[in-house]
């Protein structure tokens, strides 16, 4: 069936697809909670099943998460709000990342940033920051935890300013801090939004907004707040730059908001900017050029996920639809084999949940059943020659030496290393002598103890981890001759030549011994 374009486009202009980027503890989970709980999705923040049983707040159902309160997976969430259909990528939050997070920020639209009032930009923050900087996607800022003493809002502005070079423009301005604090006040409209606790901010928080001349200003907020408020507005408008949505969505500025998640202060103030400021979904670079949202069906694989659930033990490949319209049982080419697929199996996963999906636009995810022919970047289209160029990888820091406990496990070992690589929950190096066992490459550690606890839970095999000090590993490339006689004895699992170094000066004097070989960070065709 093809549907009308007026329609297309109807759909297309009213997806939000974005990821949340911050460092561990910042208030992520709270704010998805939140977000949830004013688009209609849950009826009350915290609670994990909603009340039709569809939406969790929370993916932790691997027992490592539960464990280690974490969540690893990633799937998206979806509610409506203000005529727009919202979908949140849900991305790890651990400390360490993973190739994982950043695929899935290949995916969203734009990337909302959460810091901590009192902790301002953290490392982690930096990292997904600049994966969001690299791929020039428009980031908002929410500074959360205003109900704790926090840092000076200037200053934060300023942190965010120099440590991630991005203009810092407020939208709206904290009342307070701490015990103090008060609500905001929106910078745009002119208007005080003075928000009660609720308890255990459950419920939604009721608003009272006020004028800055308002004398009910003083009532709300007190005669010293209110002065200052005053003064710090004068600044702002003074000093600071005003808001650009071009330069936004460039991601050259972002706009930053102040609240409290678990008080409900500021969130669905955040939200209802939100859905206007951020973009809906645009064209994507193929290798025919640029594709607009409203061409004909296409999609393209962010992620794999082996064993979403005890009852579900199979492979699903999460899809974002680029363009088109897409139908659940549609034909479709897989674009690098150029096999022939009927999309049959279509469902949107949110933890142990599936729903089928009957039909989805672009920006939306769509989990397919994968019985093995999907890798990370393959597209299924329509259109039987369109592919992307190119998908980021990222450089493996940390890298491990692995044995098995029970040889005569072996074939489900095999069939777990391959998956498990497959997803990019670790990179593997095999030595090409035969004698001993890969190697696992990750981006950090506790990538190792992921694929270790689901080597042992998915598969039924335990094997033993050895950190070992390598630190760098570089694809060999020159003439094949030479690559040849210098190899050694690592490859990749496509075959590549690698080699491994325990650290940089080792890598520079081999370099430099070595002229006639190129030693590249990621493979030269990705
Ligand atoms: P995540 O690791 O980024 O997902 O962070 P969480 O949402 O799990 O929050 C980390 C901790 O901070 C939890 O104990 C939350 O209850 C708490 N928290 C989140 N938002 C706020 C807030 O606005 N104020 C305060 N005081 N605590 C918060």
């Amino acid at each position: 069936m093809t549907i009308p374009t007026a329609h297309l486009d109807q759909e297309i202009a009213r997806r939000r697809t974005f990821a949340i980027i911050s460092h561990p503890d910042a208030g992520k989970t709270t704010i998805t909670e939140k977000l949830l709980l004013y688009g209609g999705a849950i009826q009350e923040a915290g609670s994990v099943t909603a009340k039709e049983g569809r939406s969790h707040t929370k993916s932790d159902w691997m027992s490592i998460e539960q464990q280690r309160g974490i969540s690893i997976s990633s799937s998206a969430l979806t509610f409506e709000y203000a005529g727009r259909h919202v979908n949140l990528l849900d991305t790890p939050g651990h400390q360490d990342f993973s190739e994982d997070t950043y695929r899935t920020l290949t995916a969203a639209d734009s990337a909302l940033m959460v810091l901590d009032a009192a902790r301002g930009v953290q490392t982690q923050t930096e990292k997904l920051f600049a994966v969001c900087r690299n791929r020039g996607i428009p980031i908002l800022t929410f500074v959360n935890k205003m109900d704790r003493p926090a840092q000076d809002p200037f200053d934060l502005l300023s942190q965010v300013e120099n440590t991630l070079k991005i203009t810092a423009v407020p939208l709206t301005w904290p009342i307070g801090d701490g015990p103090d604090f008060k609500g905001v006040y929106d910078l745009q409209t002119g208007q005080v939004l003075a928000f009660e606790r609720t308890s255990g901010g459950k419920h939604r928080a009721p608003m009272q907004t006020a004028g800055l001349d308002d004398p009910r200003l003083v009532d709300l907020v007190g005669s010293d707040l209110a002065a200052k408020l005053r003064e710090d507005v004068e600044l702002i408008q003074g000093a600071m730059p005003e808001f650009d949505p071009a330069a936004f969505l460039a991601g050259e500025l972002t706009p930053v908001f102040f609240g409290s998640a678990m008080n409900n202060f500021g969130v669905e103030h955040f939200l209802a900017n939100f859905v206007d400021l951020a973009p809906p979904p645009g064209p994507v670079e193929t290798n025919l050029g640029e594709r607009d949202p409203d061409a004909p069906f296409a999609g393209f694989v962010f992620k794999l996920q082996a064993n979403m659930s005890k009852q579900h033990r199979d492979r699903t490949a999460f899809m974002r639809v680029m363009s088109g319209h897409f139908e659940r049982g549609m034909d479709v080419t897989h674009t690098r084999t150029g096999r022939k697929l009927r999309l049959s199996q279509a469902h949107t996963l949110f933890a142990q949940d599936r729903e089928k999906v009957e039909e989805a636009y672009p920006g939306d995810i769509v989990g397919l059943v994968n019985p093995g022919v999907f890798q990370i970047g393959d597209v299924v289209s329509v259109d039987p020659k369109v592919t992307l160029p190119s998908f980021p990888r990222f450089t493996p820091e940390t890298f491990a030496t692995l044995a098995l406990k029970d040889v005569g496990k072996r074939k489900a070992f095999m069939k777990g290393l391959t998956q498990l690589a497959e997803e990019g929950v670790v990179q593997v190096f095999y030595p090409t002598d035969g004698a001993r066992d890969p190697y696992l490459g990750a981006v950090g550690p506790l990538q190792f103890e992921v694929f270790q606890a689901r080597l042992a839970e998915e598969y039924g095999v335990d094997v033993e981890l050895h950190v070992t000090s390598y630190q760098l590993v570089r694809w060999l490339a020159g003439d094949a001759g030479s690559v040849a006689r210098f190899a050694r004895h690592v490859e990749d699992d496509q075959g590549r030549p690698v080699m491994l170094f325990r650290s940089k000066y080792d890598l520079d004097y081999t370099a430099e011994q070595h002229p006639e070989i190129e030693f590249l960070p990621l493979p030269r065709d990705l």
